[in-house]
């Protein structure tokens, strides 16, 4: 009789580090160590992403088989929390002000505690497409988190994988491309979408392109912005594309001017991500205040302006700061 053996599979937890050598930067990776690319100071960011992105789309695994890589290593990555939890998804990290770069599988408790770090969102189909066939469709059920859960993962993500100089109005456009794009990474945001948005469209994708988190391939004009995002990261989950699309509906619908009352963006993507973290039948809310600053690109100073203002403006009935915990409470106002 001959035994099978199991073969032990890779853990899924990839690493690049950026090291500064005399004459540039050099992106190294644990796991190819024999090679090392030069990259420039602006590159050096969405490099790296795309290295651990195709890492990670290389290995695809079923759910069932993928464990929590932080507790495999003794949770080293985060302060302490009560045990792990939660599903298994993967998870961006920075560490020592971007000069490592982690993705990993880790559960959502210890996501929830790793600083500097993202859930990388539910995107697209990382399975080959399925083409449309002749069958008439059934109708679908929703599939995955709602529509508030997974904006409010984006703009998380976002505050990871974009520099932290990238503008509010970039940030809500990025989160548009992130959520209307096809699962070959091509996005086409039609004018009266970007009219809906409100931002200043060439600015921000410029912004966006210097990032080098997606190009423009036509546009901004009369008939909007075609683009393809760089961003391979997003490619590196599954899911649902017309889920996504209501997801970006109501985000659009949350930030527009008329309903906020405000058409700054920096207070605007704000508003979208208190609602999106609020609890839609009370409207209560709950986060920690650096996650917050973090997550909507504010600063120390303009975060207490901010709120302030969105509760003038009716779109927060108040919030407060925990003194106990620190974290910042807020009640949506009725309609929101
Ligand atoms: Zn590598
Ligand atoms: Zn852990
Ligand atoms: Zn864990």
């Amino acid at each position: 009789m001959r035994l099978r053996t199991v073969c032990p599979q890779a853990p899924r937890t990839w690493t690049v580090e950026l090291r500064c050598l005399t004459g540039g930067l050099v992106l190294v990776c644990q796991h190819c160590p024999q090679d090392a690319w030069r990259v420039t100071a602006e590159s050096a960011r969405s490099a790296a992403l795309a290295h651990l992105a195709r890492h990670a789309r290389s290995d695809l695994r079923a759910p069932h088989l993928r464990t929590c890589q932080c507790h495999e290593r003794g949770c080293r990555w985060h302060r302490r929390h009560r045990g792990c939890a939660g599903p298994i998804r993967l998870l961006l990290a920075c560490e020592r002000g971007g000069r490592i770069w982690r993705l990993a599988d880790a559960c959502g408790a210890c996501a929830a505690a790793t600083a500097q770090a993202a859930i990388v969102p539910d995107t697209v189909l990382a399975a080959p497409l399925h083409l449309p066939s002749g069958r008439p469709r059934r109708s679908r059920r929703p599939r995955g988190p709602g529509e508030r859960v997974r904006v409010g993962e984006i703009l998380s993500y976002l505050a990871v994988a974009l520099p932290a100089d990238v503008s509010a109005g970039a940030r809500l456009l990025a989160l548009q491309c992130a959520l209307r794009m096809n699962a070959y990474m091509h996005v086409e945001l039609p004018a009266g979408l970007l009219r809906g948005l409100r931002i200043d469209t060439g600015w921000t994708c410029h912004e966006l392109e210097r990032a080098r988190w997606l190009n423009v391939v036509n546009g901004p004009g009369a008939a909007g912005v075609a683009a393809e995002l760089r961003d391979a990261t997003l490619l590196a989950q599954s899911p649902a594309c017309p889920d996504r699309r209501r997801a970006a509906d109501w985000a659009l619908r949350t930030g527009c001017p008329s309903r906020m009352g405000e058409t700054e963006p920096r207070l605007r993507l704000p508003g979208v991500y208190l609602s999106a973290h609020s609890d839609p039948s009370s409207g209560e809310g709950r986060s920690e205040y650096d996650r917050i600053i973090r997550d909507c690109g504010l600063h120390d100073q303009g975060f207490h302006g901010a709120l302030t203002r969105l509760t003038a403006t009716g779109v927060l009935e108040g919030w407060r700061i925990c003194p106990d915990s620190g974290d910042v409470h807020w009640m949506l106002a009725q309609g929101h």
